[in-house]
């Protein structure tokens, strides 16, 4: 159920007004306990403290020896190899006095009495395994301290971090058998428009294929949601209401992709406008400047651009940091890096100007270059592209001109 308070409608607003408003309205996602093995790229609800030091006691980085600094000064020299030292198998007894050495294993406790390693390379063993001739002065450095990497009771893992695999390495090395995580958010998608078919139907003139709902789920799924993704709709009020109920009651959101613009048959945000609630309409970002933001039936529902490049873009601008946000991420959200334009960038007045670029390592350093016709409706140019243009408001660029890019 959408939380939020709100005025009259917005419109036209920047991408930061956008984001600003979309964030005042929330849903309420419950938390779940799942075990480590089915935890990968979910995000955690509650931030996690060690329950143990890391390392939990001294131990060897190296296969060696166990020995007193002071007895090996002036090598080379002979000590009495006294016992082992391995992985989980410490003894009690073990414990190295002047002029003996204990051999270790790399990963396994210091014996008692000993404070330094030596590695096994620096060394020679006796034919009967009773001393070993020390040939370099031993070195600090080769024991791991207990709690170097981690003390007990550090918080290491922080809520809305998303769990990748050295994430869960680490919730396991913390003493965690199962981690706190989000629910997974669940997400309507339907398309709207009368010349929508399946891929692999038969195309009659004036229509095509069904392209928006397959990538949403696509970027759903990446974010680690669930798609539910309905049907096509045709543009008929009816039916689009009631496909709007339906979503409402069966996801936590609904994204809709067409019917936005300002045409008779924009019939999303006809239907928004008479029965919904809109916060905002228009945002200054090209492609994708027609989205609506509000709720349906108190479900916060993002109407995207029909347009397939606008659809994608207008999602990763803002309904990902939406989705993010819910889920207790912290920005930035985007990775941004400067490259240099091979070709003139002209803006639209006003709006973020987002086009498909190819950036690539040359002489010159990371380069752009935009090789794709920028049409919203080429999906092609987003596939072949593997960055976005990130120009501010009204702002154009020039070929040589060092400007920031959004990796996709
Ligand atoms: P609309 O915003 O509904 O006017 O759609 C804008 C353009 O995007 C039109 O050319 C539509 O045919 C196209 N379009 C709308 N929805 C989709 C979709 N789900 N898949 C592919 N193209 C679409
Ligand atoms: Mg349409």
């Amino acid at each position: 159920m959408a939380q939020g308070r709100f005025g009259r409608m917005e419109y036209f607003v920047s991408l930061e007004r956008a984001l600003e408003l979309a964030k005042q309205v929330s849903v309420q996602l419950g938390e779940e306990e799942i075990i480590l093995d089915d935890a990968h790229g979910r995000y955690l609800s509650r931030s996690l403290e060690s329950k143990v030091d890391d390392p939990p006691f001294d131990n060897s980085s190296m296969d060696g020896f166990a020995v007193r600094h002071l007895d090996t000064l002036s090598p080379p020299v002979r000590l009495e190899i006294i016992g082992i030292s391995q992985a989980a198998a410490i003894s009690e007894e073990l414990v190295v006095e002047k002029g003996q050495a204990a051999k270790i294993m790399t990963g396994a406790p210091i014996p008692f009495g000993s404070d330094a390693i030596i590695m096994v390379e620096k060394t020679k063993t006796s034919s009967d395994g009773e001393w070993v001739e020390i040939l370099a002065e031993a070195k600090p450095g080769f024991i791991r301290k207990k709690g170097e990497n981690l003390e007990k009771g550090v918080e290491a893992l922080h809520l809305g971090s998303k769990l990748t695999p050295h994430h869960l390495g680490l919730a396991a090395t913390m003493g965690y058998p199962h981690v706190p995580v989000y629910k997974k958010l669940k997400v309507a998608i339907i398309s709207t428009g009368d010349e929508l078919k399946q891929p692999g139907e038969e195309l009659q003139t004036g229509e095509i294929y069904e392209s928006n709902s397959f990538g949403l789920a696509g970027l759903v799924k990446e974010l680690n949601c669930i798609p539910i993704r309905y049907p096509a709709c045709a543009d008929s009020l009816d039916k689009l209401r009631s496909a709007l109920d339906t979503a409402a009651t069966e996801a936590d959101i609904i994204l809709t992709s067409g019917g936005v613009s300002m045409g008779e048959w924009d019939l999303v945000r006809k239907i928004m406008e008479e029965e919904g609630e809109i916060y905002f309409w228009r945002v200054k970002i090209r492609p994708g400047s027609p989205p609506i933001f509000g709720s349906w039936k108190g479900t916060p529902i993002f109407g995207l651009p029909g347009n397939p490049v606008s659809s994608h873009v207008v999602f990763r601008m803002l309904t990902r940091p939406w989705i993010l946000e819910q889920m207790g991420v912290k920005g930035p959200y985007e990775t941004i890096v400067p490259v240099k334009l091979l070709e003139d960038v002209k803006a639209t007045s006003d709006c973020h100007t987002l086009r498909r670029v190819t950036i690539y390592k040359s002489d010159e350093g990371m380069v752009a270059s935009m090789k794709t016709h920028q049409g919203s409706g080429n999906l092609h140019s987003l596939v072949a592209a593997n960055a976005l243009t990130y120009l501010q408001p009204g702002s154009s660029a020039k070929a040589g001109q060092t400007i920031d890019v959004i990796l996709l």
